[in-house]
């Protein structure tokens, strides 16, 4: 793998997500050949493309879009907006929706875009011609029947949107099921927005049945209070559980008693913070990680717990809201001392299977209600945590080794149906 291992300090994405794969396509004795195609992304597009910024001037910004895989079905994967955004980046993430959307069990390969740009140093009206322009850039490889994008980080329905309408210009109609996350005004699915916390609750009602826990008072800890993890501290709490912790971007609050997850909620947006909410101490983002609690959950980014970390964490179950949390080295650490880890391709499928709701939706022009979506997504999320468990107990590997395993086990299933062209 030409893969550097290490960027300054990080480690890179692509070569972690490559070690991931290798170690379940050892376990199935996937041939060589085998390997070399699942291991690698289809396509990789780089665009450079200027923008009018509103003081008359122009700027280059670069952009990517990678299809992972096309084998079982259109690819899907979101569109990140980050200064740090890289080729590598994108290449590793649109090869774990490949593994989520097997997982969970769509017809669905992998994909992810990106741009590198810092949204807080642009306007609106900069971001939409950014948006717009990079539409029209990666127009010839989108497009409902080839990949689907959704949002990721600092994008969202409103940037969905611009997208569906800059395609759909282009085409002369109106084309909703190019993309998911939409407004349910512009055929957007009812429950998309909470999708991911759902799935994620859907998920821990199973593990923690199975494995003898229960949720009924469990202390949670949860990193990162946007979408995702805001979402899964209110569910969670309905469950009859504790949030004794949470953070955002600047800092966390603790409270052994249990925190008010709503009101920590209004309390940030309206001060910006987390800190100083009532009741609670403040504590750091690192000092959340190794909160003594039962279960954590890892909400905001990747690479935080690494061996640096991992032995001191104290939680009984780590639950990957986040894509790619854990380093394979903190993995390993984890595992040794009995930690329990619901992996991201399984934990936090609930949006990308929704995502699929959607689309299905928007090419039947037939739509559903909210219950009918959570009662579906339900069935989904539990039906793929029993598959997972089930392939770890019987290969007497970890949960994440068992989601790989069945995972690729698909997709390499699907190519050798379909053989190799010509
Ligand atoms: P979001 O932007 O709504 O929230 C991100 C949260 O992380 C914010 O509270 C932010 O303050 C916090 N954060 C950012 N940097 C941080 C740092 N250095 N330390 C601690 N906290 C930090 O994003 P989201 O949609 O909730 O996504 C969160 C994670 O879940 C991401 O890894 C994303 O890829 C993953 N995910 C999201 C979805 C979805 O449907 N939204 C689906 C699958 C996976």
């Amino acid at each position: 793998m030409s893969a550097e291992k290490l960027q300054v300090g990080k480690p890179n994405p692509y070569a972690v997500a490559v070690e991931q794969f290798m170690i379940a396509a050892d376990k199935l004795n996937l041939d060589d050949g085998m390997k070399q195609i699942l291991s690698q992304p289809k396509r990789e597009l780089i665009v450079h493309f200027p923008v009018r910024l509103d003081d008359g001037s122009y700027r280059v910004f670069t952009g990517f879009r990678v299809q992972h895989s096309l084998t079982r079905g259109p690819a899907k994967g979101g569109i990140r907006y980050h200064q740090d955004v890289s080729l590598d980046e994108v290449k590793a993430l649109a090869m774990w929706m490949t593994w989520k959307c097997a997982t969970v069990g769509i017809p669905y390969g992998g994909a992810k875009g990106g741009v590198i740009v810092d949204p807080r140093e642009r306007s609106l009206a900069e971001m939409e011609r950014l948006t717009r322009r990079f539409a029209v850039e990666i127009a010839p490889i989108i497009g409902p029947e080839i990949d689907i994008p959704a949002p990721d980080v600092n994008t969202n329905a409103q940037t969905m949107a611009w997208i569906m309408d800059t395609i759909s210009m282009l085409k002369g109609y109106p084309i909703p099921g190019l993309i998911t996350g939409k407004p349910i005004a512009i055929e957007g699915s009812l429950g998309r927005n909470e999708a991911t916390a759902r799935g994620l609750v859907y998920v821990i009602r199973e593990a923690v049945k199975t494995v003898g826990m229960n949720l009924q008072g469990a202390r949670i800890a949860i990193q990162g209070y946007g979408n995702v993890g805001s979402n899964s501290a209110r569910l969670l709490q309905e469950d009859g559980a504790k949030i004794i912790a949470v953070s955002d971007v600047n800092g966390g609050i603790y409270s052994s008693n249990g925190i008010d997850t709503v009101g920590a909620l209004r309390y940030n947006q309206e001060h910006g913070r987390l800190a100083g909410f009532d009741g609670t101490d403040s504590i750091t983002n690192a000092e959340l990680l190794e909160v003594d609690c039962d279960i954590l959950i890892p909400a905001a980014l990747e690479s935080v717990l690494t061996r640096g970390n991992a032995d001191r964490v104290k939680a009984t179950m780590i639950v990957e809201a986040a894509n790619g949390p854990t380093t394979p080295e903190a993995d390993l650490i984890l595992h040794d001392k009995g930690v329990i880890i619901l992996p991201d391709i399984l934990a936090n499928a609930g949006g990308v299977t929704v995502s699929y709701f959607e689309w299905a939706q928007n090419i039947q022009g037939y739509y559903w209600a909210e219950d009918e979506v959570n009662q579906k997504l339900e069935r989904v999320m539990k039906r793929s945590f029993q598959d997972v468990y089930e392939t770890a107990e019987n290969n007497k590997v970890d949960v994440r080794t068992g989601a790989y395993m069945l995972a690729i086990s698909r997709v390499a299933e699907v190519t050798r149906l379909r053989g190799i062209f010509p």
